[in-house]
């Protein structure tokens, strides 16, 4: 017999644009979707079937929303693993598992698990006081990265330190209570950064995407290049690593696997997130199966759909324009559309703020040369404003 009960009952943490876009594939197999999130008017809440308005760290919530559904899985990282370990063990599903987060949202255990499984990660040590970094700075010679361990996104919890003297600045930048944990990194001389997103599934199947290359302005991405202007050799190293990720992780879901590419093609591992990724948004029109479909097929124990790409393809990230606070308004959408083999995204944030994600826009060609011309085309086109 091969029956599948309909009417899935998934619940998501988080109702941003990536629960958003992942409740988009769901739909399409017939799912009930509610999502845990505090925003009332949050991206996803517009096309979920229910919506638990509560905080993250909420756990009473949390555990409402494992009552209602069958699994449950989540948009970012930056989630109490406790609190899901304790739904695991009542004999709820939740994936990625709680086990692997625990590790990857600590960027410490994280590179250690890593390590100690053989994969090319920039050195690192844990420090407690700016005389471990001191220290530090005379192996790994200035500039030096220090990371907080938890809760960084966006370039938030890094500080590049280039003398001495800004040890002390860095400490107290990132650590100013003195709670969270530091770690120095040593800094990459890197050629490309680029990506890799995976996906488990619950048959120990995995499927692997092609390379991206991604290009960050102010530590954010900016725009992602599919495929990468790598070697293939280095190509291969990053596939291959991506793939062993998940064996080690037992990865069930999308990961995302970002690199460094040095110039002499060695590739190392920056960090992983146990979920889709914003360097895998070209998936939704560049590839057979997107990233939110295929994570959705994993969670559910479904057969992973083929991950090749049909045509290179481009994606650049719409950001709320400097100066414009307020209620949002798009600019130059008809003019974006225009362009051949263009496609926008529009999330749904009611404010604009500068910076703000607000929608992404992709370009699917045979050439990768005009892909990136017209992509970059509509992208002149759009903004995002506020009203007054
Ligand atoms: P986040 O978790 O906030 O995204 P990352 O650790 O990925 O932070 O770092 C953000 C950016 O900082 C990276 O994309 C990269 O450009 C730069 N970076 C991080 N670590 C290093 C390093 N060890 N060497 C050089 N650059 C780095």
């Amino acid at each position: 017999m091969n029956f599948y009960p309909l009417n899935q009952k998934i619940g998501i943490i988080g109702g941003g644009q990536l629960g958003k876009m992942m409740i988009l594939e769901a739909k399409k197999l017939g799912c009930h979707i509610t999502i845990l999130d505090p925003v009332k008017d949050c991206p996803a809440s517009s096309i979920c079937d229910e919506h638990i308005v509560a905080s993250f760290s909420d756990k009473n919530a949390i555990y409402s929303l494992a009552k209602k559904c069958d699994v449950i899985t989540y948009e970012f990282e930056h989630i109490d693993y406790a609190c899901l370990m304790e739904l695991e063990q009542l004999g709820h599903k939740v994936y990625p598992t709680p086990s692997s987060l625990k590790i990857i949202q600590n960027k410490f255990t994280q590179k250690t698990v890593l390590k100690e499984n053989n994969i090319n990660v920039p050195n690192f040590y844990l420090v407690q006081t700016i005389e471990d970094v001191k220290n530090i700075a005379k192996e790994f010679s200035y500039p030096i990265v220090l990371k907080s361990c938890t809760g960084g996104y966006d370039g938030k919890g890094n500080y590049i330190i280039k003398c001495e003297e800004d040890i002390e600045k860095g400490f107290n930048t990132l650590n100013p209570n003195l709670d969270t944990p530091l770690m120095v990194e040593k800094f990459v001389d890197f050629d490309m950064e680029v990506s890799v997103l995976a996906c488990g599934g619950l048959n120990n199947d995995i499927k692997v995407y092609p390379v991206g290359n991604n290009i960050h302005i102010d530590n954010i991405l900016h725009k992602t290049i599919v495929p990468a202007n790598i070697s293939e050799e280095s190509k291969q190293k990053a596939i291959n690593i991506a793939h062993n990720i998940i064996d080690i992780f037992n990865g069930v879901g999308m990961f995302c696997v970002e690199f460094f590419v040095t110039k002499d093609g060695e590739v190392l591992v920056n960090e992983i997130a146990p979920r889709p990724h914003n360097s895998g948004h070209y998936t939704i029109e560049g590839c057979v199966t997107s990233q939110f479909e295929n994570h959705i097929r994993a969670i559910l124990g479904l057969p992973l759909g083929n991950t090749s790409l049909l045509n290179p393809t481009v994606m650049i990230n719409l950001l709320g324009e400097e100066g414009h606070k307020g209620d949002a308004l798009v600019e130059g959408l008809i003019n974006a559309l225009n362009i051949e083999n263009v496609f926008v995204h529009i999330y749904g944030k009611k404010q604009t703020v500068a910076k703000r994600k607000m929608g992404h826009l992709t370009c699917s060609m045979q050439s990768l040369e005009q892909a990136e011309k017209n992509a970059i085309k509509a992208y002149n086109h759009i903004k995002f404003i506020s009203k007054s």
